[in-house]
Formats: C-alpha cells, sequence, structure tokens
C-alpha cells in the first residue's frame, strides 16, 4: 500500500519521491523504462538520467538566476543536487556532472529508503483517485499523453529541439586545440589549466565551414512539426548560422577571450584570440567524452560527421554521439493547474517537470521538488503557502501557474524577467539586488514553513 503514486522518475519524479518519502509518506515511483520501454531520448534504465547535456547550467547565486535556484534547491535537501555534488565534474563556474555517477547516486539512494517502492511499469491511463503526481517528462509515452488530453481537454502541444553531439577526447588533435576557460575564469572544481577544449578557426575555415552548415543535408520535418518554434536555449546551429555569417561569432563560437597559445609571439607571448572558436565540454568524470557547446543539431548523422571532421582538431574526430531531434510535450499549465500544481477539475492529481512547462534540468528538478512538498502538505492536512515571487522558486512556479499568457505559453528557464522587477536598482547592480531579496525573502519563507526533514 501506499499514499501517493508518482508517474515517470526523471528528474521531477525522483525529487518528488525524496521530498515526499523524508516527510514519511509512502511512495510508489512508476518509471517505463526497465519494464521493456525506451523514450526516444534515454539510453539506460536508471532514475533521473541526463539526455543530453551534463551541465546543471550557472552555479553562481549571487548574479544567475539558475544559480540562485540551485541555492534554494540545496536549502530544501535536493536529492537532485546532493547527488550532482557527488557526481560533479569541472566546469568552469558552472555545476556540470558525470551523468552515470549522477543516475545511480539518485537511484540507489531511492531504492535504499523505505518509504520508497521503485515498479518498472508503463502507466497508460490517470489514475481515478488517490494522490498523483505526474512527472513524465518532455518524451511522455503516447497512452498517457493521450489520457492527458482527455483529462484537460486542451490540446497538448508538441515541438522539436536538437541536441549536441559528444566527442570522444582521445580522437582531438591537441597540437591544434588547446584548453582554456574564457578570460581564465575558474571555480574550485576547475581543472588546473582550464575547463575547455578549444579549436580555432581562421577566417576562410570559418566561412567555409559556415556555408556547410547552410548546404548540409537536414532532417526533413514532418508537415505538422513545421511550425513549431525553437526554444532560445536550445536552437539549431544551422538555424542560428542562417541569421547571419557572423551570429555564431557572437554565440556559440565566440573567440573573446581565448588566448591561442599555437599563436604566440613576441609581442602576444600568451598567444591570440582566433576569428572563431569551437569550444568542447567535460562530459563525463573521467574526462574521455566532450560535449561540442552549442552545437545541437538537426543536420543528418552522415552530414555532421563530415562538416564537423572540417573543424581544426576534429579532423580525427570519433563521435560518442551525434546531435538529433527530439520531442517536448506539455501542458498549457495556466490554463489547466492551480496554483498548487493540481489539476483543474481532478485535483487529486498534481504535474510536475518538464511537462508542466518549464525547461531545462533543473527547473524541472526544482517544479518536481515543489510537487512533492505541496502534496505532503495536502496529504498532512496543512495549508501550503508557496514560495514568494522574489524567489528563483516563486518565480518559476508563479510563471507556469498563472501569470504566463496561456495563448503564446513556451517552455520557460529561470530567469530574471520572471522576477518582480527593481527599476531603482541601476543596471549594474540589478543582478545582485534580485538575488539578494531573493535570498532573504526566501529565508523568511523557509523559516515560516514546516522543517526540512534531515
Ligand atoms: P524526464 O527526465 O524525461 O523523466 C520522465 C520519465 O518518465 C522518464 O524516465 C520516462 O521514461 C518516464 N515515463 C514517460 N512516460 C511514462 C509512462 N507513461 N509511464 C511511466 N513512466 C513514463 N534540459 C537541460 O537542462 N539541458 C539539456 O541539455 C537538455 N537536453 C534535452 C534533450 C532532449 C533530447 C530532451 C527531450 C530534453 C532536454 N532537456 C534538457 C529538457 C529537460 O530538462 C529534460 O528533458 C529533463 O529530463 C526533464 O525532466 P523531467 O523529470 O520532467 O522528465
Amino acid at each position: 500500500a501506499h499514499d501517493i503514486q508518482i508517474i515517470g522518475g526523471g528528474l521531477a519524479g525522483s525529487e518528488a519521491a525524496w521530498q515526499l518519502a523524508q516527510r514519511g509518506y509512502k511512495v510508489r515511483l512508476s518509471e517505463m523504462r526497465g519494464s521493456g520501454e525506451m523514450t526516444a531520448a534515454h539510453q539506460t534504465d536508471g532514475l533521473a538520467e541526463l539526455v543530453c547535456s551534463n551541465s546543471f547550467r550557472s552555479d553562481d547565486s549571487d548574479k544567475n538566476a539558475v544559480g540562485l535556484l540551485h541555492d534554494e534547491m540545496r536549502r530544501l535537501d535536493s536529492i537532485v543536487m546532493r547527488a550532482g555534488e557527488i557526481a560533479r565534474v569541472p566546469a568552469g563556474s558552472a555545476m556540470a556532472v558525470d551523468r552515470d555517477v549522477f543516475s545511480a547516486e539518485v537511484q540507489r539512494t531511492l531504492e535504499e529508503h523505505p518509504n520508497v517502492t521503485v515498479v518498472r511499469e508503463r502507466v497508460d491511463t490517470l489514475p481515478s483517485s488517490g494522490p498523483t503526481i505526474v512527472s513524465t517528462g518532455p518524451l511522455t509515452a503516447q497512452s498517457l499523453a493521450e489520457s492527458i488530453v482527455g483529462a484537460t481537454g486542451q490540446d497538448r502541444l508538441a515541438f522539436f529541439d536538437a541536441i549536441a553531439p559528444i566527442v570522444h577526447r582521445d580522437s582531438i588533435d591537441m597540437s591544434v586545440c588547446w584548453i582554456q576557460s574564457r578570460w581564465n575564469k575558474r571555480t574550485e572544481a576547475s581543472n588546473e589549466e582550464g575547463d575547455y577544449i578549444n579549436c580555432p578557426m581562421t577566417k576562410d575555415q570559418y566561412l567555409a565551414f559556415h556555408q556547410g552548415l547552410m548546404d548540409g543535408e537536414k532532417t526533413e520535418f514532418r508537415e505538422w512539426e513545421a511550425n513549431t518554434p525553437y526554444f532560445d536555449g536550445c536552437m539549431p546551429i544551422e538555424v542560428m548560422a542562417s541569421r547571419g555569417v557572423d551570429t555564431l561569432r557572437f554565440g556559440p563560437m565566440k573567440p573573446v577571450g581565448l588566448d591561442n597559445p599555437h599563436d604566440a609571439t613576441p609581442e602576444f607571448p600568451q598567444g591570440r584570440w582566433p576569428h572563431a572558436v569551437v569550444q568542447l565540454r567535460q562530459d563525463n568524470k573521467l574526462g574521455t567524452l566532450w560535449n561540442m557547446v552549442g552545437f545541437q543539431t538537426k543536420l543528418k548523422y552522415g552530414a555532421q560527421v563530415e562538416l564537423f571532421r572540417t573543424i581544426p582538431g576534429l579532423q580525427n574526430a570519433e563521435f560518442a554521439r551525434l546531435g538529433g531531434l527530439h520531442r517536448n510535450t506539455f501542458i498549457n499549465s495556466p490554463l489547466v493547474l492551480d496554483r498548487q500544481l493540481r489539476l483543474r477539475g481532478a485535483e487529486h492529481i498534481r504535474f510536475a517537470g518538464q511537462i508542466t512547462g518549464c525547461e531545462g534540468y533543473v527547473e524541472s528538478s526544482a517544479v518536481g521538488l515543489m510537487a512533492g512538498i505541496m502534496a505532503a502538505a495536502e496529504m498532512g492536512g496543512r495549508e501550503f503557502t508557496p514560495p514568494p515571487r522574489t524567489t528563483a522558486f516563486g518565480a518559476l512556479l508563479s510563471h507556469i501557474t498563472g501569470d504566463a499568457e496561456a495563448e503564446t505559453f513556451q517552455p520557460m528557464n529561470v530567469n530574471f524577467g520572471l522576477f518582480p522587477p527593481l527599476h531603482d536598482v541601476k543596471k549594474k547592480q540589478r543582478k545582485e539586488a534580485y538575488t539578494s531579496r531573493a535570498k532573504a525573502e526566501f529565508g523568511e519563507w523557509l523559516a515560516a514553513s514546516e522543517p526540512v526533514p534531515a
């Protein structure tokens, strides 16, 4: 017997299960992978698998909205942040993890928890009664997606993003490339010499590469997918290239702050900035796999290999994974959910994770965390007050549960644009002003809330 069922053992479902179990509730965590089912992006049966990048993005809680969300999650004893710390790999000021160590740690912790039962099963219909959290993610199985459409009365939306290739480290030619973080920025987790492998390009090489992106054969969209918009943070590199010949040089191929030591002169003993740079970031703890930063693409596999091997230093690159397309399923949360993430008209069901229209590993986990705490409060017969809008949690939750425009609702990363504005503060100081206000008000909210279970 269980107190609550959670459908989907991804990032959001794992976090919700942990929060509920820690508060003494018996959880049935239903995950279809491991029962002979798979999604188009997952590769393992592990709980909380990271399907693409290995980064939780900025860990700077003073200047960055997602870094602030990390901080708030840690204060609520997030399992994703706990496991992330254990699996951490060097990534400048970002928080990146070894995906296998991370997933194994989340799974071990939940499987060992006396209040969690992980069941490998696919759920095809929304339960008609009993507390439930649906956290089946952007690749929700078709049958359940249809059941959700039936219950919400709203058509679900679907669009396609693209993912970036991963390269084997030992196939990268380091006599051409070099290791350095932009402006030599680093954190405690950083490698001594820097966190990025940089591939330099001359102007001619860059122009030829740009042309190659424009000409390369792309995966065809089916007609009904053709008008689906890209989410900005995941725009395919060839789409960015089509916006102008220099767009990439101001985006993922930006050369500033990167001194190529192979081009050192007496005048520039550190080396010179190239015309453009392709950066790779460590993808696993061993340091054997590196992903091409910002190189999500819908080029066909053959075209990717051919074109990416024209990048200096990658002429012999071996790819552990090529870029590709993915589906993204999400509900129109501002219309169909209440402020407590409950489905209007079927309040025993909560939604959590990317399916609510937040975007990203961290945001999905955060909404899972909140759904878990909200469900626990409700089962305990307590009134739950969500964190104020001035906090990262509050800003994100307010957005998806009512403040966003339902008509144009699109998946959203946490960002300062979701926070109540601070017009009086000078632009230069604004980020710090948002985060210091958030930290103070989150602290007050926490002090007035149920204690976080140890
Ligand atoms: P998931 O982690 O996908 O978990 C959902 C779980 O539900 C899965 O384990 C699935 O097997 C299970 N499931 C589905 N249907 C059923 C069912 N009917 N019954 C039982 N179980 C079911 N975010 C980033 O921050 N960085 C990235 O680089 C990034 N890349 C992405 C690449 C791809 C291809 C995709 C699809 C998404 C990407 N995202 C990325 C977005 C998002 O952050 C992740 O998808 C994240 O995993 C969402 O967390 P979640 O818990 O909501 O869903």
